[in-house]
């Protein structure tokens, strides 16, 4: 029988193994999805957010076991894995109390008697979800979904089945219906037929551009709605009037949080001529000082990468920008262990047409690039297939805001990492993918719009 394998990057070893279900298991699993949906979808805002405060209790009582699991079987350093726990939670409660608000009918006027536009349910939607924050993705599409009246089925990353076990048992254990939001355990080759299963009525997607790129499709061609979270290279502005202890730590922790493996990771550091040299001697010496190694230990900053096949493409991907003309100034090699390392690495003059610029590097690799100017800066920073997120570091809040509104990405934050926060929204343009998730932008993406005219 097909399995999916978990196995933990710190050592190399295999910790738990997952049968695969049948076709007649998904379906079976998609059609109960369905009926509940039958009922669920009548609920008021009320009794939904009950059991959705019960699901944020339960992720918070089983804290450490949640985040013990993600840590071992996709490396995140265990802080940030208590922290990734506690987001849910927040996020939970959030839609919890906010989602009768967020789909309040709004009036129009006309000359109709009565005329308003109302956000009703749409049925079973496909969650297809990466490991990078194993428990997060799946619950910043899970919650505002479930409260607006939908049910879901989720295809998990192979590599983190125990967490998308996990997830659906926390479902049962806050008292939710059973079946209204289901792991199925599938390879990505059997994603098509339940995106073509009647039930499933709309598919969201985080992950690669070329799984974004198939689903999208297949999705398409059965006239099914999508969002597609995709990957991204975010490039942050470092303005020659910043202060740099503020723009390196911001760098380091940018680059390092989640082992480098996050979608709106800083990725690309646009630094104006005049202060290039400084930003990179204090960012390099930063970057050296941060301690990689064993995710669970308290002193570790940086963790393994997911699997090992994962870092050695960002390896070649490090080989293939020095070869083009990268400059190498800290990490690029692959220590001796059993484990998914790469030690965080600079690549410097890094200059569009290299790997390192044009392409996304998903791990602890950060790429510096020498702008002329703030014109220069700002193009280098468009010049990118990607626009998950941005940034700007300055000394001057409302020269970043200038700069901001002339970048081409879903978000642009002055002196501050990009976050996803439920109250605004979160999502990509170009080939980092569209539609929105989380505030009210995101709940209304699985709502049917409709219009009610009274005459
Ligand atoms: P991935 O390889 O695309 O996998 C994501 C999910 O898609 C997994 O469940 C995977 O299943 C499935 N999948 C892969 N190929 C598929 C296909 N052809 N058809 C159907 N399903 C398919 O991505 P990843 O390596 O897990 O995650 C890293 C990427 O996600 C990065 O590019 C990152 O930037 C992006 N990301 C974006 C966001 C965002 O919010 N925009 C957030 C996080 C991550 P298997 O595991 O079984 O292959």
């Amino acid at each position: 029988m097909e399995t999916a394998k978990s196995i933990n990057p710190a050592t190399g070893e295999q910790i738990a193994e997952y049968n695969r279900i049948s076709t007649k298991e998904a379906e079976n699993k998609v059609a109960k999805a369905n009926e509940v949906y039958q009922t669920w979808r009548n609920k008021n805002f009320e009794e939904r957010a009950k059991l959705m405060h019960k699901l944020a209790d339960v992720l918070e009582d089983n804290k450490e076991e949640y985040a013990q699991l993600a840590t071992k079987e996709m490396g995140k350093i265990i802080g940030q894995s208590r922290g990734e726990v506690e987001k849910c939670a927040n996020i939970c409660r959030y839609y919890a109390d906010n989602a009768a608000e967020l789909l309040a009918d709004t009036n129009v006027d006309t000359e109709a008697s009565k005329s308003y536009v109302t956000f009703q349910p749409i049925g079973v939607v496909l969650a297809v979800m990466p490991w990078n924050f194993p428990f997060y993705q799946v619950i910043r599409f899970a919650a505002p979904a479930i409260m607006a009246g939908n049910t879901g089925v989720l295809k998990h990353a192979s590599n983190v089945q125990g967490c998308a076990f996990a997830l659906e048992e926390a479902f049962e254990k806050a008292g939710f219906p059973k079946g209204i939001f289901a792991n199925l355990n599938i390879g990505s080759d059997a994603v098509k037929a339940v995106i073509e299963n009647k039930h499933i009525k709309a598919v969201t997607l985080t992950g690669s551009e070329p799984a974004g790129r198939s689903v999208a499709s297949i999705a398409g061609e059965n006239l099914k709605k999508t969002v597609m979270e995709l990957g991204g290279s975010d490039a942050y502005i470092i303005l020659e009037d910043a202060d740099l202890e503020e723009a390196t730590d911001l760098a380091t922790f940018g680059r390092l949080q989640n082992n480098g493996q996050t979608c709106i990771a800083a990725k690309r550091f646009v630094v104006l001529d005049e202060i290039y040299d400084d930003f990179l001697t204090i960012f390099t010496k930063k970057m050296k000082d941060k301690k990689m190694g064993e995710p669970t230990e308290k002193d570790t900053f940086l963790g393994p990468m997911a699997r090992k096949d994962l870092r050695d493409e960002l390896h070649e991907q490090v080989g293939k920008s020095v070869s083009q003309g990268a400059r190498l100034v800290l990490g690029g090699n692959i220590p001796d262990s059993n484990g998914a390392y790469y030690p965080a690495t600079i690549l410097a003059e890094v200059k569009p047409g290299m790997e390192a610029f044009d392409n996304e590097l998903f791990g602890p690799v950060a790429s510096v690039i020498k702008a002329k100017n703030e014109k220069h800066a700002i193009e280098l920073a468009n010049n990118s297939n990607y626009g998950l997120g941005s940034g700007v570091i300055t000394g001057d809040k409302k020269r970043g805001e200038k700069v901001a509104l002339q970048l081409e990405a879903g978000s642009s934050f002055v002196n501050k990492l990009v976050v996803s926060d439920p109250r605004l929204p979160f999502g990509g343009i170009k080939n980092s993918g569209y539609g929105r998730e989380l505030s009210s932008y995101g709940i209304r993406e699985f709502t049917n719009t409709k219009s009610i005219w009274i005459d």
